[in-house]
Parts: structure tokens; sequence; C-alpha cells
């Protein structure tokens, strides 16, 4: 019979580490990484047929849930008129349009097939606008699996970034400045050592992938003033975070409209989807218009665009995000007590439907903060939750995802398992 185990070592033989992508591996957590043989609506299986309410989402995406019968329905059709063409077809244009709608400063979108592709098509158009080299990323904000966005922070403030990933050039990396999120005078800093060489600050508007982490006050305003002060381009990365705290993404929220958007995760509604755009004034530097190229042989694939469109016409309708985030606080209201009742410095926040959890005992506000959790007090609460059918994003640094198919009694056995988890880890 197949079982997680044998299939992880079956795995292993043939694909690095038994994955496609480094965090599946449960590395972060131990243990064996779950095989997942279906998921419908809020739930996962895995092939031993054990069920999981599901809190992973595909990392994002899935926010009406697996297998919705509209999403569904829409890809069977167009599947059956084709799965990729190559040549133009009128859904790009449907899905682009609604972007625009719901992104004011966006004239014109680029799709991809990853939001790692987004970033990094965003920053070269950056680049190649503004003929301008260096770029300053966030520590602990993740843009995808760019080369030039796998830099960590050199030693000391205004140093060069240094490679995060082997493979990365030095050469390459000391174009990228390095600053901390929420800590303005760290890009300030950058710009006065630099005033002409900036091509573009890329933020994730409200930080998901070093956990949820929440813009301070004030923050994105004055990453707004720096760019437009300096000449450089604002890029807010909202591959996670756009339709998903909100239907116009955390620009909405905060109230700052940066120069260029990237998108991807739930605008592709769980297909291979990312997308990018701006003023026409910035997006038409590209390829066939412009000098920058870009291209890509499933870009705007009719599959995608299907499962995109499907997709929005569930959030775009009224009151969606308001059930989403009111439901999703509920659940992580419970989380909180839970953690209040077992006496474990243990916290939960949310933004629409994007929740962070954190074994600490309030939300961190710096990627150095959040580096402070328990982690091994994280890895033994993670595993009673998964043991009791809760999946959770394996790592203490990764946001965890609601959708519109968790029910009250999702929410309930969720709060229950946390109160026993905490309560045992305490
Ligand atoms: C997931 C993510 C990416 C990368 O998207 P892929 O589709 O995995 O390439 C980029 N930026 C942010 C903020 C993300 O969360």
């Amino acid at each position: 019979m197949s079982t997680n185990a044998s299939e992880f070592e079956r795995a292993r033989k043939v694909l690095v580490g038994g994955v496609n992508s480094a965090v599946r591996a449960f590395r972060a957590v131990g243990g064996t990484p779950r095989f997942i043989a279906r998921a419908e609506g809020a739930y996962m299986w895995d092939v031993e047929g054990k069920r999981y309410i599901d809190y992973l989402g595909s990392w994002g995406p899935m926010i009406v849930g697996q297998t919705h019968p509209h999403v569904v329905k829409a890809v069977k059709d167009a599947a059956d008129r084709g799965l990729s063409y190559g040549a133009p077809n009128v859904m790009e244009s449907e899905l682009a349009e609604r972007i625009c709608a719901l992104f004011p400063q966006v004239e014109r979108v680029r799709f991809t097939s990853s939001g790692t592709e987004a970033a990094m098509s965003a920053l070269r158009l950056a680049r190649g606008f503004t003929g301008r080299t260096k770029i300053v990323k966030f520590e602990g904000c993740y843009h995808g699996t760019a080369d030039s966005l796998l830099v960590k922070a050199g030693s000391g403030a205004l140093a060069f970034g240094t490679p995060s990933s082997a493979g990365v050039p030095e050469d390459l990396a000391r174009h990228t400045l390095v600053a901390q999120f929420n800590d303005l005078p760290s890009v300030d800093a950058f710009f006065r050592e630099y005033p002409k060489d900036i091509a573009c600050v890329m933020v994730e508007p409200i930080a998901g992938n070093m956990n949820l982490i929440r813009p301070a006050p004030g923050f994105h305003e004055g990453l707004r003033k720096l760019c437009t002060e300096h000449g450089a381009l604002l890029i807010f990365d909202e591959v996670m975070t756009g339709f998903r705290v909100a239907l116009g993404g955390a620009q909405e929220i905060i109230g700052v409209t940066p120069d260029l958007s990237a998108f991807g995760k739930v605008i592709g509604g769980g297909m291979p989807v990312g997308a990018f755009g701006g003023p026409a004034k910035v997006m038409e530097m590209m390829a066939p218009l412009g000098p920058v190229y870009q291209a890509g042989t499933l870009s705007g694939n009719p599959i995608a665009m299907a499962a995109g469109l499907a997709t929005l016409d569930l959030i775009q309708k009224p009151g969606f995000f308001d059930t989403l985030s009111d439901r999703c606080a509920r659940l992580v209201a419970g989380l909180n007590d839970a953690a209040r009742r077992a006496g474990v410095p243990f916290c939960a926040q949310s933004a629409g439907g994007m929740a962070g959890m954190y074994m600490m005992a309030t939300p961190p506000a710096s990627f150095a903060q959040v580096q402070t959790q328990d982690v091994e007090r994280f890895k033994r609460f993670y595993h009673l939750m998964l043991d009791d059918g809760i999946y959770l994003p394996p790592s203490p640094v990764e946001a965890f995802f609601f959708s519109s198919a968790h029910s009250d009694e999702d929410i309930d056995a969720t709060i229950a398992a946390a109160r026993k988890a905490l309560a045992a880890v305490a």
C-alpha cells in the first residue's frame, strides 16, 4: 500500500529531496511530507486517505477553496477549446481589463507563468525604464527565485548585498541593496549613498514570506516619497497579497500607489500564472513596443486565464471579502484565546484571507523579531495539529491561508485542535 513514507522514499530517488519546491520537503518542521491524493473545498486528503483542513491553499491561490465547481467548469470548458495556442486569445484581454479596473494605476498588463517571472520581469523593466542598475529589496521579503532577488544583506548597514543562494554571482548581488522592512532610515541611507543609481524599490506591501508582518504606519508613504524624489520606481509585489488581503490588494488597504505591481497566485486560480502591470508609459518600454525584452511560450495560457477569470467572478461578488475577513478573524481570535488558556506565548493575526501565527507573545514587526520565535515549540505544535487533521504551512516563517470554503465547523475544529496542541506544548 502507498503511504506518505513509502512515497517520500520513492520520490527522493528521482526528485531532489523528493520535491519540486524546497519548502514542501518539511525541513523546517521535520517529519514526512504528506503526499496529497486529492482536494475538495477546504480539505485535502493524503495517499493514506487521511483528511486535513487545508490552510496551505497551495500557498495562496485557492481563495475559493479547492475544486470550486465554477472554476473547474471554466477550466474544463477552456480545455475543450485547446490547451495552448501561442497566439492571442480574448481571455487575456478580459483578465487584464479586470486587473486594470481594480488597480487604478495599472493601464497595461503582461501575463507570465509564475510570480517569479513577474517579479523578475518587473525588475528588468524598472532597470530598462530608468537606465539604472541598483535595486532595493528588504531582508525577509521574497520575490521568487530570480538571481538579483536571491540576495541578503551584507555585513554593515550600507554594504552591498551578498548572494543568499549558491550560484548567484557576487557581481550581480552587489547591485541589490538590502534594507530592513519597516525601517525607513535603512532605505533612506541607500538613497543618500546612491541618489542616481537606484532603479526601483521592490517590497511586499504586507510581508507574507517571513510570516505575516504588517507595514508600520507611514512606512509605505515614506517609500513612495523617497522613490518619487529620486526618480526610482516603487514596485509592490502583490503576488501573495493581491486579491487575497482585499480585492484591490494591499495597496487598497494601505492607500499608497506603486508604479508597478506584480501579481500571481489568486489571479491564476490554482493554475501557473503571474502578471505585472503599471502605467502605459512604463509598460510600453517592453517588447514588442520597447527595448526591454520579455516573452513566454505559455504566457496568457487559456486554461490559466479561464481559472483566473472564474476565480475573480467569485471574489468580485459583493461582500465576498467582508465575509472572508470576518471568518478568518474569528479563527484568529479563537487561536489567540487558545493561547491564553494554555498560557503559551503564541499569537495570530489576519489581513483579509491571509493570516499569520507565531510562537511568540505579540506579532512581530520586523524580520529580526520573527526570528525570535520558539522554533522547537512550533515544530511540536505543527505535528500535533497535522496529526489532528489541520494542515498548516510547514514552517514558522510562513503565512497561512483561509478560503471561502472553510465552514464554521472547520473553524471550530481548528480552534479545538489548537487548544489541545497548545496545552500539550505549554
Ligand atoms: C509566491 C511569491 C512569489 C513567487 O511566485 P511563484 O509563482 O512561486 O514563482 C513572488 N513574490 C511573492 C510575494 C510571493 O509570495
